[in-house]
């Protein structure tokens, strides 16, 4: 049963002539699917709407050719064609009670202008919005606003035809030609376009205005803007411009979506902001407007949703991860299984995915992108044909999310694990400054696991391969992990480094409570989040910490989670050195050797007193070995099969689990999305 305090956030809310069954909106965000793969995108949508969201939205959808976001998968509903894909979507969300919006825009200087011969266009003539790319943007005449105004409106009437409940103006993210024409950093205009606030605002609201016009009374017109920006020269802000345009608009739109920009800050992770930390920036709107209002925040808990709507911040609760952790999030809440939610960590991995151009994945939610190919879905596993015991050596990532689908599909499931704590290595990391957050994909896992009659946990308890025969399962799954290389062997440089091997210290020494003497050195050729948050944390203990890393940026996936500015900044506040486009040649007597890496001129050594070595995890193949000499088949899993993100090997567990129960099809013999041959 719901728990009343609750309620609220399933009260209908109108939006001009549509009425959305509940506040939970899951938001327009990338999902990796672009228009060349709608099957599997449409499973992800439908799921979502099965799993009680009221709004279900489809993502950035490119009016017309000159929006070009190529090599980014996004939609597109440029012409009659796009329209039937568009259809079927909206009809699958429409079947679960569902409303369906879909974020309309136009990405002037934010395109790249390659892939269909036509320049990016903006209102000035500017490089385009990705300096590493060498290419401007042209000035747009008067004959392509017109044009621009013309397609946005046949965008609408397309938009209405496949059946939407809500179109967007897309004025958010740095990413919009209307927020282009808005800023004045960008606008440089001296026509009727250019110049004055309202001519800056002039386009955005004709094609609001046009847009109204076109939705009529039947469908509802919201729009996005970005009512704060983090930084920039000429910076739109929520007590400044981000303001004045809500007050001039103000009631135009039927639904105001607001959020902070750029997408870095938007979607910030858990290392750098809090939920609900958007309140700031946006909790001024409904005192400026009298119409609904949406936002976002990393929302997970629904006291802080209800907080925010109670004290009137928003209407409506937008999500975007927390919709991709757990799609049946608005379910669970009202049938009162609150904690069954698997809360998304906010590690960006979903972002990541987006950003490198492959379908969604997600560090919670293994099932994400399966939907449809591989017709996994995130709450149910087909009953086992046959009750039988497996035995799960591990309890970390991997092992307890095979355990979780073994058990869920009936079998009965023992987990060992040689510490005393379960959840391996989430658990341990999470204990380092700024990864609490992560310790929920096993607190999740633990939680159901221990629901169970048909599962037994036991900690404290290592195997050996006698010890895995004597239980005599049926399955035997391997989940045992990996351990951090001591020998400076890395990504970057494949062979050990003179000196590390005696020497330094790893991750794991930390983590097993090593006492650690500054000055540290921390080399890090495993370029993500463990040498800096290591870094970090060993700083605020109070230690002098110094990070040396071969590549010429630290941490380069990061760049990818969005989180390598701020990862930067958060190192030079806490006084960490960093020295990156370095590598290192060996470690004697309290000194690293280094070189530059791309001349390999030699620099000036780097001192310490401990050296830390962040370089490749390794596994340790002796039980599997050991088994396979006693000919006991089994399957090793996760970290223990292929180091790798927290992400990969909970879809390790996933993946393993389902080919056990033979609910997976053989490798690669998942359903394929064909683009259509014309030749
Ligand atoms: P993964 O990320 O693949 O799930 P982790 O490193 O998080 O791997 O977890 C592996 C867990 O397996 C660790 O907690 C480790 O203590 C445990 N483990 C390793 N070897 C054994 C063993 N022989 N018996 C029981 N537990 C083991
Ligand atoms: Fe949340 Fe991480 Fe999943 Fe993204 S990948 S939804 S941030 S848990």
């Amino acid at each position: 049963m719901m728990d009343p305090r609750y309620e609220v956030l399933f009260e209908p809310v109108k939006i001009g002539p549509v009425t959305t069954p509940n506040r939970f909106v899951s938001m327009p965000h990338a999902i990796g699917h672009s228009y060349l793969m709608p099957n599997g995108a449409i499973g992800i949508r439908e799921t979502r709407a099965e799993g009680g969201w009221g709004i279900v939205s489809m993502q950035l959808s490119e009016i017309d050719p000159t929006s070009d976001l190529s090599g980014l998968p996004y939609e597109r509903l440029w012409d009659d064609g796009d329209v039937r894909t568009h259809a079927k979507s909206n009809e699958r969300i429409h079947a679960h009670g569902a409303l369906a919006s879909i974020e309309l825009g136009h990405t002037g200087i934010r395109s790249r202008g390659i892939s269909n011969g036509y320049p990016a266009q903006g209102p000035s003539v500017l490089p385009t919005l990705k300096p590493e790319m060498p290419l401007m943007a042209r000035a747009m005449t008067k004959e392509d606003i017109r044009r621009l105004r013309e397609n946005y409106r046949a965008a609408t009437r397309r938009a209405k035809q496949a059946g939407y409940d809500i179109v967007y103006v897309y004025a958010a993210h740095d990413a919009s030609i209307l927020w282009h024409f808005l800023q004045p950093a960008y606008n440089r205009r001296t026509d009727e376009y250019g110049g004055s606030f309202e001519n800056r605002l002039r386009l955005f609201r004709e094609v609001l205005e046009e847009t109204k016009e076109e939705a009529g009374n039947d469908i509802a017109v919201a729009v996005r803007f970005a009512v704060h920006e983090a930084s920039g020269p000429k910076r739109i802000t929520h007590d400044g411009e981000g303001r004045a345009v809500i007050a001039a608009l103000a009631d135009l739109p039927d639904l105001w979506d607001v959020n902070i920009s750029g997408w870095s800050r938007d979607s910030g992770t858990s290392r750098y902001d809090a939920e609900g930390f958007q309140e700031e920036f946006v909790s001024f709107v409904k005192q400026v407007t009298g119409k609904p209002v949406l936002g976002v925040g990393r929302f997970t808990s629904p006291d802080t949703m209800v907080s925010q709507i109670r004290r009137g911040v928003l209407d409506l609760i937008g999500s975007a991860r927390a919709s991709i952790a757990d799609p049946f999030l608005p379910r669970k809440l009202r049938e009162g299984r609150i904690d069954d939610i698997r809360e998304c960590i906010g590690c960006n991995m979903c972002v990541a995915a987006e950003t490198i151009g492959v379908e969604l994945r997600c560090t919670q939610n293994p099932t994400i992108s399966e939907e449809w190919r591989r017709d996994w879905h995130p709450e149910k596993v087909p009953a086992a044909k046959t009750r039988e015991h497996a035995l799960i050596v591990g309890s970390g990532p991997a092992g307890l999310e095979a355990a979780l689908v073994l058990a869920r599909a009936g079998h009965h499931v023992t987990v060992t694990e040689a510490r005393e704590e379960l959840g391996g290595r989430v658990t341990r990391e999470a204990r380092i400054k700024g990864l609490s957050a992560w310790g929920r994909v096993a607190d999740y896992r633990l939680y159901q696991l221990r629901q169970m009659a048909n599962v037994d946990l036991y900690s404290g308890s290592a195997l050996d391969a006698e010890a895995i025969a004597e239980f005599e399962a049926n399955h035997v799954l391997l989940a045992t992990g990996a351990t951090w290389r001591r020998d400076g062997a890395g990504r970057s440089r494949l062979t050990p480094i003179d000196g590390f091997e005696d020497v330094a210290a790893t991750p794991d020494d930390i983590l097993d409570g090593m006492e650690i003497r500054g000055p540290v050195v921390i080399y890090d050729d495993d370029h993500y989040y463990m040498a800096n948050a290591l870094a970090v944390d060993l700083a605020v203990r109070g230690l002098e910490v110094q990070i040396v890393t071969p590549l010429p940026t630290l941490a380069p996936w990061m760049a990818q989670t969005l989180e390598q500015p701020r990862m930067i900044g958060e190192l030079k506040s806490y006084g960490v050195r960093m020295h990156p486009n370095t590598a290192a040649i060996g470690w004697a007597n309290g000194a690293l050797s280094v070189m530059r890496s791309d001349t390999s001129e030699e620099v000036p050594a780097i001192g310490g007193a401990t050296l830390l070595s962040v370089t490749v995890r390794m596994p340790d193949r002796s039980l599997s070995e050991a088994l396979a000499a006693r000919g006991i088949a089994h399957r090793v899993i996760g970290d223990a099969d292929a180091p790798g993100t927290i992400q990969s090997v909970v879809f390790s567990g996933h993946r393993n689990a389902r080919e056990l129960l033979g609910q997976e099809p053989a490798p690669g013999h998942f359903k394929r999305e064909r683009p259509t041959l014309f030749y």
